[in-house]
């Protein structure tokens, strides 16, 4: 896609957003009019940077005012269908509602990620993520099975039980933690099992924020004899960016569906593409909680100016994802 044609695409998409949430989100709407942010249409994607940023604390504070979602809501409660939490190791966790439509859209986007992975319809997939309370894993397998691979959840099960699990299936694709996947096999070499017969091919591994991924990637390429791609994504935008079969590290950041800026933290100044600063995210069609200019926490290199091996144009995430603090 042309970056005029992106840019129109994202234009319309930020427009129909804005006209969904003003006056209909109370959460937004009243931060934007405390903010003077009066714009109703924008003319051109600069505008955006009249809006006020969102930030974690915010939408957390919010929570805690108007339990138990808090007011970022573009429905009314009756139309949310689903209910999912950030993990909340490290900060209070923040619950996330989603309509039909809107689960839709992150479906959406995560079929597109797996895509971009070299997941493909008809291959077999193994989830060692047990289906719970956070969306991650949710989204990843629903996506998985609507993409038309054939999933095999076993999060809930023990390591020898996934072990056996893994021989019986001799899924393609494996996805869990990077924890996950170096506990197996460390069972796996207490019972003698040689990982490299299972027949993986492809390990996925979400969330390879940990400052020691890299080394933790090859280790686990190493033992399992398949190629670890990482995946990024938050409870609040949903499936957001994916390595492709290049395997260079570098993430593909799904554009058509976020609007991606990075800032400079401490003073929220935006910075040239390329340079590292924290990931700003608008999520353009998750419309029923949408969030618009949101602070990440996450450090990235967003370039949009960098060819990657696998020749697909857009926006690559340099070096994976990191977290601030
Ligand atoms: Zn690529």
């Amino acid at each position: 896609m042309q970056t005029s044609d992106l840019d129109q695409l994202q234009l319309d998409k930020l427009n129909r957003l804005l006209g969904e949430v003003w006056e209909h989100n109370p959460f937004y709407t009243r931060k934007w009019e405390q903010a003077g942010a009066t714009l109703r249409r924008l003319a051109s994607l600069d505008e955006l940077a009249a809006f006020p940023f969102t930030t974690r604390d915010e939408l957390v504070a919010d929570q805690a005012s108007a339990p138990p979602l808090g007011s970022n809501l573009t429905h009314p409660l009756g139309a949310y269908k689903r209910i999912h939490r950030s993990s909340g190791t490290t900060h209070a966790p923040v619950y996330w509602a989603d309509t039909a439509l809107s689960w839709h859209w992150v479906m959406h986007c995560s079929q597109a990620l797996h895509l971009i992975s070299g997941t493909e319809p008809g291959q077999r997939i193994f989830f060692a993520m047990a289906l719970g309370a956070s969306s991650g894993p949710w989204i990843l397998f629903e996506s998985a099975c609507r993409l038309g691979c054939f999933c095999i959840p076993a999060g809930d099960a023990s390591d020898e039980e996934q072990l056996q699990l893994l021989r019986q299936f001799n899924p393609d694709v494996l996805i869990a933690r990077t924890e996950t996947i170096l506990l197996l096999a460390e069972t796996a070499g207490r019972t003698g099992l040689k990982l490299k017969t299972l027949g993986v091919k492809k390990i996925i591994a979400p969330g390879q924020t940990n400052p020691r991924a890299s080394a933790l990637r090859e280790e686990s390429e190493e033992l399992w004899g398949a190629k670890c791609f990482d995946r990024y994504g938050l409870t609040e935008a949903g499936s957001v960016a994916s390595e492709c079969l290049a395997h260079t590290g570098a993430l593909h950041l799904l554009e058509t569906e976020f609007i991606a800026e990075t800032i400079q933290p401490d003073t929220g100044q935006p910075l040239t593409d390329g340079e590292a600063g924290e990931l700003v995210l608008t999520t353009l069609g998750r419309i029923d909680r949408p969030i618009i200019r949101y602070r990440t926490g996450d450090w990235v290199r967003l370039a949009r100016n960098h060819q990657c091996p696998c020749k697909k144009p857009g926006a690559l995430l340099l070096g994976g994802v990191r977290r601030i603090n």
